[in-house]
């Protein structure tokens, strides 16, 4: 038995699946996982010392690659400082001024520890800023795994076939409305039969959890409208697209203002970190000096806040990183399609900026429901194919590429041709 089986087996024992986040047991590949023993820059080494050009990047934190020196600076001071002190710190006055300039619309930020508690919270201030109890989300759009929002979520949800968790109490759901995203009349519908119900309606404006699907044209504007005018909040799940978009996130990209918005991934450069924020009015909600109960004993971790904070003291001052990301998905994207052509295979690439999925799929990829309809059995041959080529891609379909500012010319020429030869053996 090899050395990493030997731990999978062993983790098993101990651990559900042997893994502390289902998607990383590589079921939905269909084969045991690679247990990591270091990483630097584009590349992951497991415990057997192979090498792979990873795409995962931490399933978006990583965009200045794996070890970053840049967000490692500094570090071991603070952490001889002391790693918490359950008060306040100048370091997370820093980190909210740096993310309040790049989305101006987080007038007030909380930090927490994961995407999830920022979602979870924003939905909670939200209710309690309307006085409403409903939400409306879309279908395969992933927002954390809080109770209210397992409903139709993507990623590994899409991936086992669990639309709605066990342990959901139905009570809980009932006032979690599911929409179709990039389809703005369904929206409407849905607010007609639900006239000053409706809280929030929380979106990932690009979605990455049920692969990357770009928002038709129009749509998240429509979004932005029909929730002013039935006075509803605006919640743009920014976890993946912050910071990774551009600077300013999805909201800059497409230059619509959201009421809150949530952060998490890129912000704490590898660490966890989740944030979430929005008008004044709104957050005001937040205790102390609202109503709405919020807390963390680790938020706003000194050293997690100091990655996250070096992460993006770095994105602000060499803002032409987007660009350069943006070209190697470009060349990825445009070789990947080359060879799906060349193969015959039926397939097609989703790209908003630096993520990307192929999507084994015959139709394209606007929304959930054809989404839904990719070949993951495909997915998963390619999958192998490209680990045995010594190249990591998503552990799943419905799952995006990201790219880092570690990603060389070298790596990108490696993937494009172990893509070529495997799309060809399909
Ligand atoms: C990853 C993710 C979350 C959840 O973040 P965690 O840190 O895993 O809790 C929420 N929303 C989106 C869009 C995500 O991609």
């Amino acid at each position: 038995m090899n050395q990493s089986k030997a731990i999978f087996e062993e983790a098993k024992q101990y651990i559900p699946g042997g893994v502390n986040s289902p998607v990383r047991a590589f079921q939905s590949v269909g084969m045991d996982p690679i247990i990591v023993k270091e990483a630097k820059g584009s590349k992951i080494i497991d415990v057997e010392n192979k090498e792979y050009i990873d795409y995962i990047s931490s399933w978006g934190p990583l965009i200045l690659g794996h070890a970053s020196d840049i967000v490692s600076n500094g570090i071991m001071d603070y952490i001889h400082k002391g790693t918490s002190f359950g008060l306040p710190t100048k370091i997370e006055v820093d980190i909210a001024k740096l993310i309040h300039e790049a989305f101006p619309s987080m007038e007030l930020i909380r930090m927490v520890n994961s995407g999830t508690e920022a979602t979870m919270s924003a939905l909670r201030v939200a209710r309690g800023y309307t006085k409403r109890n409903k939400i409306l989300k879309f279908e395969g759009c992933y927002h954390g795994h809080s109770d209210s929002l397992l409903v139709k979520s993507g990623s590994g949800t899409l991936t086992y076939g669990v639309p709605t968790s066990e342990g959901v109490p139905q009570k809980v759901v009932e006032d979690t409305l599911v929409g179709e995203f990039n389809n703005i009349e369904n929206v409407k519908q849905i607010f007609k039969e639900n006239q000053n119900e409706i809280a929030a309606v929380i979106v990932e404006p690009v979605p990455g959890n049920m692969g990357v699907i770009p928002p038709n044209k129009g749509f998240l504007e429509a979004l932005r409208t029909i929730t002013k005018e039935e006075g509803a909040v605006l919640i743009f799940d920014e976890v993946i697209t912050g910071f990774r978009l551009g600077f300013g996130g999805a909201q800059g990209t497409y230059g619509i203002k959201p009421d809150m918005t949530c952060l998490g991934k890129i912000i704490g450069g590898g660490l966890p970190v989740g944030a979430y924020g929005g008008k004044k009015e709104i957050m005001e909600m937040v205790a102390p000096l609202g109503n709405v109960y919020q807390a963390g004993t680790l938020s706003g971790n000194p050293i997690a806040v100091k990655m996250g904070y070096n992460t993006l003291n770095y994105l602000k001052n060499n803002q032409d990183i987007y660009k350069t990301l943006e070209d190697k998905a470009i060349i990825l994207e445009k070789a990947f399609n080359e060879h799906i052509e060349k193969a015959g295979v039926p397939a097609r690439v989703n790209r908003v900026k630096s993520m990307l999925t192929v999507f084994f799929n015959g139709q394209d990829v606007v929304s959930y429901q054809e989404a839904s309809t990719s070949d993951t059995q495909m997915y998963s041959q390619y999958f192998k194919g490209m680990l045995a080529e010594g190249i990591l891609l998503p552990l799943a379909q419905f799952e995006g590429m990201f790219l880092s500012a570690a990603h060389t010319d070298e790596d990108l020429e490696k993937t494009i041709k172990a893509s070529k030869k495997v799309l060809l053996s399909l």
